[in-house]
C-alpha cells in the first residue's frame, strides 16, 4: 500500500485508542475540562457503567460559540500557546485531544454558553462527523454529552469489564478529583442513584467524610511538610486503620491525579512494623513541585509524569508520612467501641481467639522456618485426596504449627490453614440460613467507599445466606446486626470488609463461585493466625474439628494444612534403618 496521510476521522480514533480506553476515562477527561474552565459545580450522569449516557455539567466559563466546532478539533486547545509552556502547564488539559477523541467514538453533543452572551450554542457530533449545530438558551457553562459510547468501535465495547467494574472505575476517577477539589461542588449520579455528592466548602475531610464515610474522616490524620524541593500535604489512615490494597493510597501532583506505584511504597514503608503484612494504609496525599521539576507530558492520559529528583522526592513522602503517625502516636484499638464486649456469649465462647497475641500484630512474630531441616524436601506432603488419620496433640511450635503423633510418625498442621479449612467446610455444609447467627448487643455501623458499597448491595442476599444479618444504612453505610455464630469473637466489621473487598479483582461470572469465594475470604479472616498461642483445648478441638473435615489436607485456598514425617523417614534421618 502507498503511504497516505490518515483520513482526520481515522487519526481520531486512533488517538481515541491511546485516551478513551473506557467509560472512565471520557469521566475524567470532562471533569479534567470542566476544572480548566474555572467551574466550582461539576454534575456527573451516568446511565448503564457510562455505555448509554455520560454527560457533565459545569458552570465554568463556557466556550464562545464561534469556538465551538475547534473545541472538537484535533489538536485544538485554548491551553498553550509554545512548547515553553509545555513546561509549566498550570491547567490539567493542553493536548487538545480528549473532545475529538471522544467525539469520534461516540455520539457528542456540547452546549455551551459565556457568562456575556445571552444565549449558548449547541453543536452535535457523530462518530467525529458535525450533524447539528444550533442556538440554545442555558444557563453559562458548558455541557458535554457523550452517549452511545464506542457504538462504532464494536471491538471496545468487547473489551469493557462487567458494568459493575466499569461504574467503580468511574466513582473512583470521580471521587479522585472530589478529593483534590474541595472548593468545587461535585455530585455523581449512576442511573438516578446519588452516589455522592460534595459541600464545596473547601475542606478536604469533609471530602473524604463524603467518599469513604464519617468514621474514616475522623480517624485520618493530617500530614504537613515542605522542605525546598516539595511540598507534601494531604491525609493518612492511623495503623489501626487498613485495607487490603494499595487502591486506597491516592497521590496527586500539584493537583493532577498520578499513579506511581514508587510513592504507594515510600507511604506503606513508613507503616513498616506498625501495619501487618499485606495491609496498606489509606492515603489521599498532594505533592506541589515546582512545575520545571516535574513532566506531565509523559503519558497519553497524563496518569504518570517524570520527577527530576524521584529520590527525594520520595524520601520526602516517608518522612512527611513518618513524622505524622508519630506525632499522632498509635493507640492500639480494642474494639470499635472502646473495648465494650460485643459479644453476647460468654467470654468462655471465644474458642481459640485472640489469645495472647493481638492478632493484627501475631503475623510479625512469626518465626521464619528453615534451619535445621527444610519440612518440603524431607517430609512428603499429603495428597489431599485423603482423609486424616486420627492425631493425638502433642504441642505447639512457633505458635503457629500444631505437632501431633499419627499412626505412622509425626504431622505438623498449619494452624491457620487447618482453621480456616474448619470453617469454609462448616459455611458450605451448614449455608443457606441454617447456619445459627450470633446477634450482636449492639449494632454495628460500617462505612464503604461508594465502589464497596456496592458490592456489599450486590452480595446483600449472599451474606444474609450465611447467616449475616446486614442491612443498608444509607450513604454508603451498612448495619451489622448479627453474624455467623462461628465467627465469634472477630471484628464483625473486619469481617464484612474482608468479604467484600477486592471482590472484583477475583471477579466470575458464576454466583455459586461468588459465594465460595465470599466464604473463602470470611474463613480466612476469621481463622485463627499465626502467632497465636493456643491451649491444649483449642489445639485438640481444631484437630477434632479438622478429622470431620471432607477435604482437611488442604485449605480452600489449596495451601497444604498439614505436613507428615513419617517413621521411616525418621528412622532414615537417624541412621536407624537397618539397625537394631
Ligand atoms: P484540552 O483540554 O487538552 O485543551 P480538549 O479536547 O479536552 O483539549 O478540549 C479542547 C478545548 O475545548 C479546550 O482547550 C477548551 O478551550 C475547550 N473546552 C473543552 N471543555 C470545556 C469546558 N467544559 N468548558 C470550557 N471550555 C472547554
Ligand atoms: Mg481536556
Amino acid at each position: 500500500m502507498p503511504i497516505k496521510i490518515l483520513s482526520e476521522e481515522l487519526a481520531s480514533q486512533i488517538a481515541a485508542g491511546e485516551v478513551v480506553e473506557r467509560p472512565s476515562s471520557v469521566v475524567k477527561e470532562l471533569i479534567e475540562n470542566a476544572l480548566d474552565a474555572g467551574a466550582d459545580q461539576i454534575t456527573i450522569l451516568i446511565r448503564e457503567a457510562g455505555k448509554r449516557l455520560i454527560e457533565v455539567i459545569d458552570n465554568g466559563a463556557g466556550i464562545p460559540t464561534v469556538e465551538l466546532p475547534l473545541a472538537l478539533h484535533r489538536h485544538a486547545t485554548s491551553k498553550i500557546n509554545d512548547a515553553g509552556d509545555l513546561f509549566r502547564v498550570a491547567t490539567l488539559g493542553f493536548r487538545g485531544e480528549a473532545l475529538a477523541s471522544i467525539g469520534s467514538v461516540s455520539q457528542l453533543t456540547l452546549l455551551s454558553r459565556v457568562q456575556k452572551d445571552d444565549l449558548g450554542a449547541s453543536i452535535k457530533v457523530e462518530g467525529g462527523e458535525i450533524k447539528k449545530s444550533s442556538r440554545v438558551g442555558i444557563p453559562p457553562g458548558t455541557t458535554v454529552r457523550v452517549e452511545q459510547l464506542f457504538y462504532n468501535v464494536p471491538a471496545r465495547l468487547k473489551f469493557l469489564k462487567t458494568d459493575r467494574t466499569e461504574k467503580r472505575h468511574i466513582n473512583d476517577v470521580a471521587s479522585r478529583y472530589g478529593l483534590a477539589n474541595p472548593g468545587v461542588r461535585f455530585k455523581l449520579y449512576q442511573d438516578d442513584e446519588l452516589v455522592f455528592q460534595t459541600s464545596g466548602n473547601g475542606s478536604t475531610r469533609e471530602v473524604i467524610s463524603a467518599i469513604y464515610g464519617l468514621g474514616t474522616a475522623r480517624k485520618m490524620i493530617e500530614v504537613i511538610y515542605e522542605d525546598e524541593l516539595l511540598g507534601v500535604r494531604g491525609f493518612i489512615s492511623p495503623p489501626g486503620l487498613t485495607r487490603s490494597n494499595r487502591r486506597e493510597i491516592l497521590f496527586y501532583v500539584n493537583g493532577r491525579p498520578i499513579q506511581d506505584p514508587a510513592l504507594a511504597t515510600a507511604l506503606c514503608q513508613a507503616y513498616h512494623t506498625l501495619v501487618m503484612k499485606g495491609r496498606y494504609p489509606l492515603g489521599v496525599i498532594f505533592l506541589e513541585i515546582t512545575p520545571g521539576k516535574v513532566d506531565v507530558n509523559v503519558h497519553p492520559t497524563k496518569a504518570e509524569v517524570r520527577f527530576e529528583d524521584k529520590g527525594e522526592i520520595f524520601k520526602a513522602v516517608g518522612k512527611a508520612a513518618r513524622r505524622a503517625l508519630l506525632a499522632n502516636t498509635p493507640v492500639p484499638e480494642i474494639s470499635r467501641l472502646g473495648g465494650v464486649d460485643l459479644w453476647a456469649g460468654s467470654p468462655a465462647d471465644r474458642s481459640h481467639i485472640q489469645r495472647g497475641v493481638d492478632p493484627d500484630w501475631g503475623m510479625l512474630e512469626r518465626t521464619s522456618q528453615g534451619g535445621a531441616f527444610d519440612p518440603a524436601a524431607d517430609s512428603q506432603q499429603i495428597p489431599s485426596s485423603l482423609g486424616t488419620p486420627i492425631l493425638r496433640l502433642i504441642g505447639q511450635v512457633a505458635a503457629t504449627y500444631l505437632i501431633a503423633e499419627g499412626p505412622d510418625g509425626l504431622y505438623l498442621i498449619d494452624q491457620h490453614a487447618a482453621h480456616e479449612r474448619v470453617l469454609f467446610e462448616k459455611f458450605l455444609t451448614d449455608k443457606s440460613g441454617n447456619l445459627p447467627s450470633q446477634t450482636l448487643l449492639e449494632a454495628i455501623v460500617v462505612d464503604f467507599s461508594p465502589a464497596s458499597s456496592d458490592l456489599v448491595r450486590e452480595n446483600l442476599a449472599t451474606l444474609r445466606k450465611l447467616s449475616f444479618d446486614v442491612e443498608e444504612f444509607g450513604g454508603g453505610s451498612f448495619k451489622i446486626r448479627a453474624v455467623p455464630a462461628l465467627l465469634k469473637g472477630v471484628s464483625p466489621e473486619e469481617i464484612l470488609r474482608a468479604a467484600v473487598e477486592d471482590l472484583e479483582v477475583d471477579e466470575t461470572p458464576l454466583e455459586k463461585n461468588q459465594e465460595e469465594l465470599i466464604i473463602a475470604r470470611v474463613c480466612k479472616k476469621a481463622a485463627v493466625k499465626a502467632g497465636q498461642v493456643l491451649s491444649p483445648e483449642e489445639g485438640k478441638q481444631l484437630l477434632l474439628d479438622l478429622e470431620k473435615c471432607q477435604s482437611p489436607r488442604t485449605c480452600p485456598h489449596g495451601r497444604p494444612t498439614m505436613i507428615h514425617l513419617s517413621v521411616g523417614l525418621l528412622e532414615k534421618k537417624f541412621g536407624r534403618t537397618g539397625a537394631i
